[in-house]
């Protein structure tokens, strides 16, 4: 018997695989539409917008997150060269590659940056990471990601900072759909109450109703990659020749844990190749062609049996336990309590926080 062949889009690589997908009667994806939409509000008429959106940033204080990864490497470097110097911020939750250090630490040291680290409990980073390991869903980085992005905001707050410059940019990652990534503080506090074993403490979490007060205290969130015609392969090379920036091979695998989510545990457990949107996103930008996209695709992410064993004794637990987990029955965040409900509900309020 024949199997069943997948239906791509015909611009794209999103195929059926991706959750909430749909297509039109062309045969092209809603994450095309969607980007075509976002590219029209980023292209006004006349083309002094990004002059416009940039001018706070060279009277007020900013804050960014440096990672080591390409983008928010890129970004630092482009701002201070354009006279622009936000208070740089790592948060260190214990998975960094040793590259990912010696990239923030080159960038910092070259570019004379006011630089903090927060570092946070690696046990409990650790116990929330497990905890959504032993639930079975798919989003198990969310400890990371929830903490970034409530200390990028509560620093800014605490120092009454306004402007948050963030490295993100839709036209070379696209966006994971939310089957694949939903990052949520209530998600965490609820899969953690479940199956955690030690106290959260003052872990810092964003949640939806925290954004919400950080945005009604005047923080707005900056983009600048989106306005700019940004090459993440060109920006490598560059950067790996100004300031011996170390490439670590794809996107978030400068963070040993983000590189096991990506590369292991969604693309095997779930089938959920996440490239497909960040390939997708390239194509329609012109940095990669469909076929290019295609090509790579066939080819399964590398993660070697030596990271595996690295990640499961750095959660502290057996092989076999891990093994009982991964084997176990596939979850999705919508059997937690979650403020999707609430997102739902006010989802253009929500779309306007984002956006901001
Ligand atoms: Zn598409």
């Amino acid at each position: 018997m024949r199997p069943k062949s997948i239906r791509r889009c015909t611009k794209c690589v999103i195929d059926e695989t991706v959750p909430g997908v749909t297509f039109d009667d062309a045969g092209v994806c809603n994450h095309c539409h969607e980007y075509f939409k976002l590219i029209m509000q980023l292209k006004p008429e006349d083309d002094t917008k990004f002059d416009r959106i940039l001018e706070p940033l060279y009277i007020e204080k900013s804050i960014m997150g440096l990672s080591g990864g390409v983008d928010s490497s890129y970004l630092i470097h482009w701002l201070v060269k354009n006279n622009i110097k936000p208070l740089v911020v790592t948060v260190d939750g214990g998975w960094d590659t040793d590259m990912a250090k010696n990239n923030v630490a080159n960038l910092v040291s070259k570019l004379n940056l006011n630089h903090m680290e927060i570092k946070l409990d690696y046990d409990v980073v650790n116990d929330i990471q497990l905890s959504f390991i032993k639930a079975g869903v798919i989003d198990i980085d969310n400890a990371d990601d929830v903490a970034i992005k409530e200390v990028l905001y509560r620093e800014a707050n605490i120092r009454n900072i306004k402007y948050i410059i963030s490295g993100s940019d839709f036209k070379t990652e696209g966006k994971q759909p939310r089957g694949w990534s939903f990052i949520d503080g209530t998600y965490v506090r609820s899969v953690h109450k479940k199956y955690g074993t030690i106290p959260l403490g003052d872990f810092p979490m964003i949640t939806i109703w925290k954004q919400a007060l950080y945005h009604f205290s005047g923080i707005k969130v900056i983009k600048p990659l989106e306005y700019m015609a940004y090459n993440p392969y060109l920006a490598k090379d560059f950067l790996a020749k100004e300031y011996g920036w170390q490439d670590y091979g794809g996107k978030h695998y400068e963070n040993h844990y983000t590189k096991f989510v990506a590369a292991y545990w969604c693309y095997n457990k779930f089938g959920a190749d996440k490239r497909k949107i960040e390939y997708s996103a390239q194509i329609l930008s012109g940095l990669m062609t469909r076929e290019e996209a295609i090509e790579k695709l066939a080819v399964a992410p590398k993660f070697s049996r030596k990271e595996l064993l690295y990640i499961i004794d750095n959660l502290g637990i057996s092989i076999e336990e891990f093994e009982k987990y991964y084997n176990g029955d596939n979850h999705t965040f919508a059997e937690f309590t979650t403020s999707y409900p609430i997102r739902k509900m006010f989802s253009s309020i929500t779309k306007r926080l984002k956006r901001l």
